[in-house]
């Protein structure tokens, strides 16, 4: 059964619009015509069942019917990335979502080079959240410096820091760590010495390597939260 995300209140007999998006692709791609069912999450009220009302080509109206699943949450794992090429951004966010981040957080590291388009990231990520049966969408921050979110940082929440320099093996510094934490990659670049050492110097930040060959950051981010899902997350 198709599935979607809308951000309107769900509740029984509630009347809901589609966008054009969703309506192009149950309409022309999954050819479904009015009183079929499809699935809805707003992030807030769990996932719903609903019937389509009326549909055209760029229009659909669906209305409520029954509360399939309860609202619930991924474990509280933020995603701190430097932004990448525009494909590589994309696959990070999609990955990220896929693996249960609760939260991106775009950040610029002194060897950025790359902007973020934030709306071109809300678009992927509701994408990856339809189709991996999540019921929340990961939070999207505003990208900040480096230096700026770790004076401003959370306390109680740990920051894993991969560095391709070098730590602590990663099994053994994800296998310590539970939510909440963030986990930080680098950019193309890698980190410089200074971001280096301020990072090692705060106390709530844990270095880890991903063992002897440098990754490119949306593998080490794939590998890196995997990993801590199985170790300390809710693969179980
Ligand atoms: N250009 C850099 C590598 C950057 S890789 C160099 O040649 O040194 C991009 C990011 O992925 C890094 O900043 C780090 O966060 C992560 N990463 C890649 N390989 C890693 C490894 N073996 N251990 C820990 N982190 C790694």
């Amino acid at each position: 059964m198709a599935r979607f995300y809308v951000s309107d209140e769900l509740s029984v007999a509630a009347s809901v619009k589609l966008s054009p998006l969703q309506a192009h692709k149950l309409y022309s791609v999954l050819r479904k015509q009015a009183g079929d069912a499809l699935r809805l999450f707003n992030g807030r009220d769990g996932e719903w069942q609903a019937e389509i009302t009326h549909i055209s080509k760029r229009d659909c109206l669906v209305e409520i019917k029954t509360r399939l699943r309860a609202q619930m949450s991924v474990p509280d794992i933020q995603l701190l990335f430097a932004p990448l090429r525009k494909e590589r951004t994309r696959f990070i966010v999609e990955k990220a979502t896929e693996l249960g981040v609760r939260a991106l957080r775009p950040v610029l590291t002194a060897r950025t080079q790359h902007k973020v388009r934030l709306e071109k990231m809300r678009a992927y990520i509701i994408e990856a959240a339809e189709q991996t049966e999540r019921l929340d969408l990961p939070e999207l921050f505003e990208t900040q410096t480096l230096a700026g979110l770790v004076e401003a940082w959370e306390q109680g929440r740990a920051l894993l820091f991969a560095d391709e320099a070098g730590g602590p093996p990663a099994r053994e510094v994800l296998a310590q760590t539970r939510a909440p934490c963030a986990l930080l990659i680098g950019p193309e670049g890698g980190f410089m010495d200074d971001e280096r050492q301020l990072l090692r110097d705060l106390d709530f930040v844990r270095p880890l390597s991903l063992g002897p060959r440098i990754l490119r950051a949306d593998t080490a981010t794939t590998a890196t939260l995997a990993l801590w899902q199985a170790l300390s997350g809710d693969w179980g």
